[in-house]
């Protein structure tokens, strides 16, 4: 796309936008601790008005694909066992999905808050752009919050423009996920419960969960605490053959566990975590989400869905879980190549074209998935055994924009920018009815072109939000 280069932009305009998002609470923490704003883009990134509207019909349909892998023990097993025999790390989450199952959960409701991120994916000669799904992110999906403060803040420096929300989509993130997390907290009924925020040490990210503990107590009367999984292990009891999680100091009962934390390895240092862990899962408390919502997020399970059938499409793996035919294909319409790495051939293909794929390990939070060089390294190195915890994905690259980057109240010179959009959605369960099922705003992301990973805590990407326009013909960039 060809898009002029502007002039500078004033430092005024500068100040004003950083001031409007401090004012909106659009904040962080720097690494020395002291606050400052999440990095945002200047302006809206001009996103395909139907490719987003098709990521927001898309919603329910991972809703109901999440919910009935969940459900599944017997796929999430096999996937287990593929994944877990060299990676400690999954292998323990899935020990646990065990344990509460042959005792016997003392819940049957569960919360998702899920994000599915989408790139564009427009190669020359297609005639329309089209959704490329990254991943899921079904645990500690992050940035519903600052992403409306974000799409508010855009809305507040282009308020002179007469532009209308179909272009810059209203952006309810903030409003629909605190919603879905009372209404969670409410249905496990116990007067004077409190919802867990289940954080990690040291969070930078704070505010994005702050302002969702605000609304809760707000709007829903809804009193919530924050604790780590090391303070669950050494200061909450589960009571009585209910197994009711209580907090040891003050006897308040915890009906809601929202997990913000416990994705990765660096969250579980030593025992005391994973008995925290342990402890949560086999409580009364309802999970957002619980042990077997998070392990339907895994890539694994997301390359099984997405790898072509070698059986017709409707005895595939996709088939098992979305019967309707209509429904699997709109959703595997969105689905990235996956790649088998037992194919022989494989090693070949990717040294030819690196460009066009990555590795990614079974792991989330970004900084893990692995390019060029370092891809074609690991790939010559693994074991027949070992490839089963990696997926290997068709790499997409997505039509450039160029935006300012703002970042700690320092304007970088327009760039050429990159972005990835995320679709939330709201998902609450109690066995096999459905009590919430929504579509719940949305995110975009924005990153440097020519930067291959993404993650705004992780320092790559800057908070953004699309405007929305007409399709445009590839090409020219
Ligand atoms: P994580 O769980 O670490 O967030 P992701 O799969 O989301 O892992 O990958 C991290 C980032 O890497 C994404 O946000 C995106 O910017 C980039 N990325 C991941 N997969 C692809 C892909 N197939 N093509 C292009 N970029 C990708
Ligand atoms: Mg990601």
């Amino acid at each position: 796309m060809n898009h002029p280069i502007q002039s500078p932009v004033p430092s005024e305009a500068i100040a004003t936008a950083v001031d409007h998002a401090l004012g909106l609470g659009l904040l962080m923490t720097r690494p020395d601790g002291r606050l400052t704003h999440a990095p945002f883009t200047l302006r809206p990134t001009p996103f395909p008005r139907d490719a987003f509207r098709e990521a927001q019909r898309l919603a329910r349909d991972f809703n109901t694909l999440m919910a009935r892998v969940a459900a599944d023990n017997g796929f999430l097993d096999a996937i287990g066992t593929l994944v877990a025999r060299h990676d400690p790390f999954t292998a323990e989450l899935f020990r646990i999905h065990r344990t509460v199952r042959a005792e016997g959960p003392r819940q049957t409701a569960a919360l998702g808050l899920f994000r599915s991120d989408y790139l564009i994916h427009h190669p020359a000669g297609a005639t329309r752009p089209a959704l490329r799904q990254v991943e899921i992110n079904a645990i500690a999906s992050s940035f519903g919050a600052l992403g409306s403060r974000v799409s508010a803040l855009h809305r507040f420096l282009l308020a002179d423009r007469g532009l209308s929300p179909s272009d810059l989509p209203p952006n309810p993130a903030l409003d629909r996920l605190a919603a879905g997390l009372a209404a969670a907290a409410r249905y496990y009924g116990r007067p004077g419960s409190v919802v867990c925020f289940l954080i990690q040490p040291g969070e930078r990210n704070r505010f994005d969960q702050r302002l969702l503990e605000y609304r809760l107590g707000r709007d829903h009367g809804i009193r919530t605490v924050r604790l780590g999984l090391r303070d669950i292990a050494a200061g909450a009891s589960l009571k009585g053959p209910r197994r009711r999680l209580v907090l040891d100091a003050d006897q308040r009962e915890i009906g809601l566990v929202y997990f913000r934390a416990g994705y990765t390895p660096d969250d579980y240092p030593g025992p005391d975590e994973w008995e925290g862990r342990l402890r949560i899962e086999r409580s009364a408390a309802i999970k957002c989400p619980d042990i077997a919502t998070h392990l339907s997020g895994m890539k694994k399970v997301q390359q099984t869905l997405a790898m072509p059938a070698t059986a017709p499409d409707s005895e595939s793996t996709l088939a098992r879980f979305l019967p309707d035919a209509f429904q699997r294909r709109r959703v595997a319409a969105c689905f990235a190549d996956f790649h088998s790495l037992d194919d022989p051939g494989i090693a070949n293909r990717v040294r030819a074209a690196p460009d066009e794929f990555v590795l990614k390990p079974q792991r989330e939070g970004g900084g893990n998935n692995l390019y060029d060089q370092e891809m074609m390294h690991t790939l010559a190195q693994l074991t027949s055994d070992q490839r089963n915890a990696w997926v290997l994905m068709q790499r997409i690259h997505p039509p450039r924009a160029r935006n300012v980057l703002i970042r700690d109240g320092v304007a970088k010179d327009e760039a050429e920018t990159i972005a990835e959009l995320g679709i939330f959605s709201v998902h609450f369960r109690d066995a096999d009815r459905t009590l919430i099922d929504e579509s719940a705003g949305h995110l975009l992301r924005t990153k440097p072109a020519g930067h291959a990973e993404g993650g705004v805590a992780a320092g790559f990407s800057v908070l953004d939000s699309p405007i929305l326009v007409m399709n445009r013909e590839p090409g020219g960039d």
